[in-house]
């Protein structure tokens, strides 16, 4: 099964893009969890393939669970998806198979997977750490049905994801890897408006992009999802504050309330995290590399970036969360390896009556009026032409071992990860010709 899913270039779908033979050979693993909360508001790539692939998730999760050696397998899905879970129960139920599921409250973010470790087992992932260190692992829906694919032998070349927001038609596309957002978007009708941002993920953690970037944008192994918004909404109005002005703002309008620790999902888990004291610290300073010191300051490496605390929490609309990333990168620019922190933590009292209604967590962000949007079709899209990102997952970019000018096959391989690097292969989405090779390799179709 490693085999299958490595040569299929299966990377993680929930996330970061973690290269997925990597994560099921994972030694000492007695629960396996995959995450089907789709979390973000207004997303549903998730809940499409639970309703209605379901098989095929299933058997994935049970040969992963043998693969792993795991005791437990379970789906971990909001109780409030009544048609996911019955889709499920029955693929579960004809199989006979090894799988249970989970149902977890609407908050979020439900689907952070050191929150969902403790939703299901109670247990508490060290801070800096990762679920294996609780004898977990990780991963999500999409991923297994990739996985899936690749058990049939089938390359990593077709993303769904969901376009939504001020668009014709908010929809769930089919599309080959590298199948460009201006064929996304046509396929969803065109944007309502003429002025417009994209935000590549979900509300709360995806990346906001001003038009000409998402024009020129392509759906990579980890793209889930296109919100088209209205210029001038929050989330872009946060995405425009320079980092200066973010320190300035810190220094002059923190009013040290604490609301951003008291709601942060980690400072909750029991994990060292206050990013009230890191603001304080931080306010006005230029550069953070001098505080580094400070355990207070360092502990921004156990942030998640989930954004509760700048889009949620803060009264002020300040940026503890950006803040965060910041010191993050001074640590990694120090080469300071995150520390890991103590084990057998416990979560706060209070942590149950703190998890955030998911609708209130899309209102605060600006996009309420988008979270009872369902996606009204499901389309394929039949690119053209078609550009991939060689370096959309985590690890080494995998190497071209194509060359302009040459002839591809549906499903070829086109790049190769670097000999003893961590990484995953890529492979010809649609079948043509090579038009250039470089950190992504476009291919023309066949007329
Ligand atoms: S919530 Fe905002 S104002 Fe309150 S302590 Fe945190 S950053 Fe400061
Ligand atoms: S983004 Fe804010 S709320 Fe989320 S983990 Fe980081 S500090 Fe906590």
């Amino acid at each position: 099964m490693l085999e299958q899913v490595r040569a299929a270039g299966v990377a993680g779908c929930g996330g970061a893009g973690f290269p997925t033979h990597v994560k099921l050979a994972a030694q000492g693993v007695d629960t396996l969890i995959i995450n089907g909360a789709e979390c973000e508001p207004l997303l549903r790539t998730d809940r499409y393939l639970m309703r209605e692939q379901p098989a095929a998730i299933v058997m994935a999760v049970a040969a992963a669970k043998k693969q792993l050696g795991a005791n437990r397998a379970f789906i971990a899905l909001k109780e409030s998806y009544t048609q996911e879970i019955a889709a499920l129960e029955g693929a579960i139920s004809a199989m006979s198979a090894p799988v249970e599921l989970f149902l977890l409250k609407n908050f979020y973010p439900a689907g952070d997977e050191q929150v969902q470790v403790y939703e299901v087992t109670g247990r508490v992932v060290p801070p800096g750490g990762i679920p294996l260190d609780v004898g977990c692992v990780v991963t999500n829906t999409a991923t297994m049905f990739a996985t899936h694919q690749a058990m049939q032998g089938r390359p990593f070349i077709q993303k769904h994801l969901t376009i939504t927001g001020a668009v014709q038609t908010p929809c769930v596309l089919k599309v080959p890897l590298g199948t460009s957002f201006v064929d996304c978007l046509n396929l969803a009708g065109g944007a309502l408006h003429d002025d417009f941002i994209v935000v590549n993920g979900g509300p709360m953690m995806g990346t906001a992009m001003p038009k000409e970037q998402a024009l020129a944008s392509h759906a990579s192994k980890t793209t889930s999802g296109y919100l088209v918004l209205p210029a001038h909404t929050r989330l872009w109005q946060n995405a425009q504050i320079s980092t200066q002005h973010m320190r300035n703002r810190a220094k002059a309008a923190c009013i040290q309330c604490t609301f951003c620790t008291q709601l942060c999902p980690r400072w909750l888990l029991g994990h060292p995290i206050e990013p009230h004291k890191i603001m304080r610290y931080c306010s006005g300073k230029q550069n953070f590399t001098e505080l580094l010191d400070n355990p207070v300051v360092r502990a921004a490496q156990y942030c998640c970036e989930c954004g509760v605390c700048e889009l949620y929490a803060c009264p002020m609309q300040l940026n503890p969360r950006r803040i965060n990333a910041l010191i993050k990168q001074a640590c990694w620019q120090q080469n300071l390896r995150t520390e890991k922190g103590e084990a057998d933590l416990q979560p706060r009292d209070y942590r149950n009556e703190r998890r955030i209604p998911t609708q209130k967590a899309a209102i605060r962000a600006g996009v309420g009026k988008w979270y009872q949007t369902e996606p009204a079709v499901f389309l394929k899209a039949k690119p053209s032409e078609v550009c991939i990102a060689l370096n959309s997952h985590i690890g080494a970019p995998a190497k071209p071992v194509v060359a302009a000018g040459e002839h591809v096959a549906l499903g070829q391989r086109i790049a190769k990860t670097p000999e003893g690097k961590l990484g995953v292969d890529y492979h010809a989405s649609i079948a043509g010709e090579i038009i250039c090779v470089g950190e992504s390799i476009m291919i023309r179709g066949n007329s």
